[in-house]
């Protein structure tokens, strides 16, 4: 199947019946149901099991484990971004959060300057009285279509803080959960009827090159059960009658050069045990950045052939809803932080 076979199935299955305009964060408000969460997800900060990795330090207490992250939010960048999937960005763009940190430390991460900034200097801790307030800034004064949290595995507790915060400032855009997959069930569990689109990584096959390439442990595992729980609470796709994601499920797979990511295995996984329905990004924009070029096999971009082969895979295994990101300069993907609220100069996936 062609790329534009692929889009043209996605807008047809598609539909908007029966999902309410207004996001269901705001019946958890109103019931206290969204309260009762985040105080319970701030009580696990106290020896924090917040991700996979169950540090069991005390982040209420300044302690810190393997994301160096505290209480508050740490956050690198607020702004509307217009690279996303076209479901997310839509015309008006992704009002996105960039939070400083994270759960995994990818040896190719194109955001290391954020993800991995040992000296802190490019994210500020805010409270999350102060994230709020730049949500609302997000949908009020930038108009974006929805809210985007990008890695966010390791402030669930904090992000469910600032929705509280927010909508009794206003707040009523839907909220994006834009992960690594690195996730722990018992906290996306938390976010059920909070979150509405789920825009996980899938990144590896394989716990050995996870673990040498990203430093986690059980990726594969771990990831595949947050996928499936995500899968569980929001189901496939749903555009609303503007072609903008007002719930469900999509699943980026990041190729690797020298198979690495384990393509074909991934992608079997999903359609045989969540779902051939499922909604797939597919990217080539692999660049080897920060310390990548150390590691012979990712020291360079992607051949066309090995991209050739996973879309065969794909066609081959009947996915059919999402996106195949062209092949291109994948440099020009690359985000640079330092550019305030403007990291990125060209959208990083095309309609296909
Ligand atoms: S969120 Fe941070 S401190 Fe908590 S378990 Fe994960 S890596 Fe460790």
């Amino acid at each position: 199947m062609g790329d534009r076979e692929m889009e043209r199935a996605l807008s047809e299955q598609c539909g908007s019946k029966g999902i309410p305009m207004e996001p269901p964060y705001i019946a958890l408000y109103h019931s206290g149901e969204l309260k009762r969460r985040a105080e319970a997800l701030e009580a696990r900060l106290s020896s924090c099991d917040i991700c996979p990795r169950e540090c069991g330090v005390n982040r209420l207490e300044g302690e810190r484990g393997f994301c160096r992250s505290g209480r508050l939010p740490l956050v690198a960048t607020v702004c509307s971004h217009h690279g996303e999937e076209p479901v997310i960005s839509g015309r008006r763009g992704s009002g996105t959060v960039f939070f400083g940190n994270c759960n995994l430390r990818c040896v190719y991460c194109q955001n290391h300057q954020i993800s991995q900034d040992r000296t802190g200097r490019r994210s500020v801790e805010m409270d999350c009285h102060a994230l709020a307030e730049r949500l609302i800034y997000l949908q009020d004064e930038l108009r974006c279509h929805n809210i985007n949290f990008v890695s966010p595995s390791h402030f669930v507790p904090q992000l469910v803080r600032a929705v509280l915060e927010a909508v009794p400032m206003g707040l009523r855009l839907p909220l994006v959960y834009n992960s690594s997959g690195y996730d722990s069930v018992r906290s996306l569990r938390e976010l059920e009827g909070i979150v509405s689109v789920y825009l996980p990584d899938l990144r590896y096959a394989s716990d050995r090159w996870a673990w040498r390439l990203s430093g986690a442990k059980r990726y594969v595992s771990h990831a595949r059960a947050a996928i499936l729980e995500m899968y569980r609470q929001v189901g496939n796709l749903v555009p609303d009658e503007e072609g903008l994601a007002r719930k469900g499920l999509i699943v980026r797979h990041l190729v690797l050069p020298d198979g690495l990511a384990g393509s074909e295995e991934s992608l079997a996984w999903l359609a045989n045990e969540v779902s051939q329905q499922v909604t797939v990004s597919i990217m080539s924009q692999y660049y080897p950045a920060n310390r990548a070029s150390r590691i012979p096999a990712l020291a360079r971009t992607l051949r066309g052939s090995e991209y050739a082969e996973v879309i065969e895979i794909i066609d081959n295994l009947g996915l059919e809803n999402g996106w195949i990101q062209e092949m291109g300069a994948a440099d020009s993907y690359l985000p640079d932080f330092e550019r305030e609220g403007a990291p990125f100069t060209s959208p990083t996936v095309n309609p296909a």
